[in-house]
């Protein structure tokens, strides 16, 4: 199975909680094992491990990261790395490429990226050459990605688990 960890760049507390939050609830949901935040904002650990708890799973968020750092530690380790961004090759052209990479760190920036960054990276990748948006980019990057898929995930642990139902919801509680 691929080991797959997010780097978000650029998250700026005052403005960015709800879509970083987003980022992480996305990647934990489509097979990423964790998140780097390149920050410091605690409350978004808080919240995106509170819905682990409840629904499951491994899922953690490491704040304040020097991503530099962990970006070398990653290479260091055999990992690649992959960065979003509209200015990059179409997502498409990588693919064979990045299905045969056993770890791999996608990296999403918020407003701008550190110009390093581009250097850095194995692959900047577009998720189509049009301005949109780190969410989206990263959901699609996840699902073309994915060995298997990413929508028949399951969760260990959860406290929580849906009965998925076409009316209505059902909810089942783990009571353990
Ligand atoms: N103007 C910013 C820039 O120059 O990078 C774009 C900011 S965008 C709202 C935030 C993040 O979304 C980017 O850093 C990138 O990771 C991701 N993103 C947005 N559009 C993308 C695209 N077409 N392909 C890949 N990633 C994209």
């Amino acid at each position: 199975m691929k080991q797959i960890v997010i780097l978000r760049l650029g998250h700026r507390p005052e403005r960015d909680k709800r879509i970083t939050t987003h980022v992480g609830l996305t990647a934990r949901a489509l097979g990423a094992e964790g998140m780097l935040l390149a920050s410091n904002d605690i409350g978004i650990v808080t919240s995106i491990e509170d819905v682990s708890e409840r629904w499951g799973g491994n899922f953690y968020v490491k704040n304040d990261v020097n991503w530099k750092h962990e970006v070398k530690k990653w290479k260091d380790g055999g990992g690649k790395i992959c960065h979003l961004s509209m200015y990059g090759i179409n997502l498409l052209e990588a693919l064979t490429e990045i299905k045969r990479c056993d770890k791999l760190m996608i990296v999403v920036g918020a407003e701008k990226v550190p110009p390093d960054i581009y250097g850095l990276a194995d692959w900047n990748l577009a998720v189509g050459n049009q301005p949109h948006s780190e969410v989206a980019a990263l959901a699609i990057t996840l699902d073309r990605i994915a060995e298997n898929d990413v929508l028949k995930k399951e969760f260990e642990g959860a406290e929580l688990k849906i009965i998925p139902s076409d009316h209505g919801k059902i909810v089942i509680e783990n009571k353990e």
